[in-house]
């Protein structure tokens, strides 16, 4: 069997990382390497290895990613335009095989306010 990705290891608490968000499919943490100012990572629990990895049953998976990631930027009010990217393949500078969206802004993340509920 594959060897559990760094992302997988963060989903089950082994390897810490904070939480600005998590619900039963996803969590979101801070790039550990930050692109700009605002660089998080949106991954699903389902430890997908990229986008051509998903198949139609994850239609509403990868939907509810982008969801997440719309969420977050109204959240940390990201009115000035944000960049979501997803590396596919080590071609294209895919480097855990996990797949995750990053959410780049050049707004400087808030310290407070990033674990509530984004139901509303
Ligand atoms: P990619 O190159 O698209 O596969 O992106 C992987 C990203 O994961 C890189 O931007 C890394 O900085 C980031 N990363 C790797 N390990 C960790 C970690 N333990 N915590 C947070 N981010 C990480």
């Amino acid at each position: 069997m594959a060897e559990a990705s760094v992302f997988s290891r963060i989903i089950a608490g082994d390897i810490p990382a904070p939480r600005l968000y998590e619900d039963d499919q996803c969590i979101v943490i801070k790039d550990r390497a930050p692109q700009a100012p605002t660089h998080l990572l949106i991954i699903p629990r389902k430890p997908l290895v990229s986008v051509a990895d998903a198949r139609e049953e994850d239609v509403p998976l990868l939907g509810h990613l982008l969801w997440v990631a719309s969420k977050m930027a109204e959240r940390l009010k990201l009115e000035d335009g944000f960049r979501l990217v997803i590396n596919n393949g080590r071609g294209a500078g895919q480097t855990v095989f996990h797949l995750h969206i990053h959410l780049l802004a050049q707004r400087e993340l808030p310290e407070e306010g990033l674990t509530e509920d984004l139901q509303d």
